[in-house]
């Protein structure tokens, strides 16, 4: 007799199950206690049997395939439960064996599924593999759920919070104010368009305390206002699963447009905060295309092409002539359409409605209204959705500074960093600069070339103005 072998390793963490070696050496005794010639034996490594589980099991398919090839007289399996995903399944292997006169040995027990004994038996071990699929399922959804539901806090305390107890005992977990205050500073510079480096730096020179002692640093300021638990959201796993028991800090389109902004990939190459001059790393050479930074050639202040010096100009004559393009554009009545395109708002209301939709079937979820399956459907579909539209609006994102500047732009201006102001200027315009002709004492307007960014293609103020 030609015996075929199926082994499978789910995922196991603590390491309660047999691994793929070791069934395969059961199998291969049973065997050869049998007579048996092993011609095959096919393997799926981590894979769940499971019918939820995601993932195929190419291995099991192989296998169905080598049966219905009718090269196999039995099939060896260590249990069961190992087999097959569900009572599908378990028809699809009965049927197949049957029709092939293929024997299925399991538990060190051999049976023939033509008889109908065996078929009894085998089918009562089907019922029982799937309904412990279906416990262990739901144990561990209940489970999450549990504590994403009852969202209670653990492990180490998030900045922002204070945890109260009563005779050593934890109580509840509230804002703490001080901390809070620090919070809600950060979220509104970031949105204004500063970097979380100069704001680190601002908060060590007031001398506000770290959450852990040590420095105040970019990644340190970053992590904290990125942290959904500040929305009063529970997180497992990088994951939130559910709204925590403590109040939020920020409310929940703060958090996401800080979020959206500060995981901008255009951003993360630009953490250099230092910079002092309005336009270095922003301005192009339009002879070369290459970068402009600032040197001093002849003593003077200048924006040079970093790579072959074909342009060089006084900082203070261009930065002046942008400056004042910025300020006349976004003191016209129609400055509003420069940035605010239409996508954009619909967008965050959008993601603001899938964000609460998601809310409320975890909530039904918890209630048992529906099943944890629906729950893990549903889950997958809206998450991808979220997730799409979060890359969507990051890119329509705009400094919150700019709104207050339309209108009154000069005042403002007057008011903001320098990286607010580079921010500005980044979101609004591209700038190149051209060779003037020889011996030029003054700037010449026209060799600063302004491309404004899209919406602000109808009559945009040129440099001639
Ligand atoms: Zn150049």
């Amino acid at each position: 007799m030609q015996a075929a072998i199926y082994c499978r390793v789910s995922s196991d963490p603590k390491g309660q199950g047999r691994s793929v070696a070791e069934q395969e050496t059961e199998c291969r005794a049973v065997a050869e206690r049998a007579g048996w010639t092993v011609t095959q034996v096919f393997c799926d490594n981590d894979y769940s049997a499971s019918r939820y589980a995601k993932r195929d099991r190419p291995a099991y398919e192989r296998l169905m395939a080598y049966v219905a090839a009718g090269k196999a007289d039995v099939l060896i399996t260590w249990e069961a439960s190992r087999f097959q995903r569900d009572l599908e399944d378990y028809v699809r292997l009965r049927e197949l064996c049957r029709s092939h006169e293929v024997l299925w040995s399991y538990n060190a027990r051999t049976y023939d599924l033509s008889r109908t004994d065996d078929r009894l038996m085998t089918g009562l071990d089907a019922l029982l593999s799937e309904r412990e699929a279906d416990v262990t399922r739901e144990r561990v959804l209940r489970a999450v759920r549990a504590n994403a539901v009852a969202g209670r806090p653990h492990g180490r305390m998030n900045y922002g919070y204070k945890r109260e107890y009563e005779n050593g005992v934890l109580v509840r977990q509230v804002i703490d104010e001080d901390q809070a205050a620090v919070l809600r500073e950060a979220a509104q510079r970031v949105l204004a368009g500063e970097t979380p480096y100069a704001i680190a730096q601002d908060f060590a020179a007031r001398a506000i305390p770290t959450p852990r002692g040590g420095k105040w640093e970019l990644s340190c300021v970053k992590r904290l206002i990125v942290n959904p638990s500040i929305i009063g959201k529970r997180v497992h796993r990088g994951e939130i699963i559910g709204d925590a028991i403590w109040p939020a800090i920020l409310d929940d389109d703060t958090f996401y447009r800080v979020k959206a902004k500060l995981e901008d990939p255009a951003r993360r190459s630009n953490r250099d905060s230092a910079i002092r001059h309005l336009l270095s790393g922003i301005a192009s050479c339009g002879v070369c295309g290459g970068h402009i930074r600032v040197g001093k050639p002849r003593g003077y202040l200048s924006y040079i092409c970093d790579a072959k010096f074909c342009v060089a100009r006084k900082t203070w004559a261009v930065d002046e002539l942008i400056t004042k393009l910025v300020i006349a554009r976004l003191n016209r009545p129609d400055a509003a359409d420069l940035f605010t395109t239409p996508e954009n708002h619909d967008d965050l209301d959008e993601l603001a409605a899938l964000r609460a939709r998601l809310d409320t079937f975890y909530d039904a979820a918890a209630a048992g209204e529906i099943t944890a399956t629906a729950l893990a459907r549903i889950e997958t579909k809206l998450l991808a959705e979220i997730t799409a539209l979060e890359h969507r609006s990051r890119t329509a994102n705009v400094p919150t500074v700019l709104y207050d500047m339309i209108g009154n732009a000069e005042a403002v201006w007057e008011q903001l960093s320098m990286p607010q102001r580079r921010e500005v200027i980044k979101t609004l315009l591209d700038v190149k600069l051209l060779r003037s002709y020889r011996g030029a004492r003054t700037l010449q307007p026209e060799s600063v070339v302004v491309t404004w960014h899209s919406g602000s293609a109808a009559a945009v103020p040129s440099a001639q103005d």
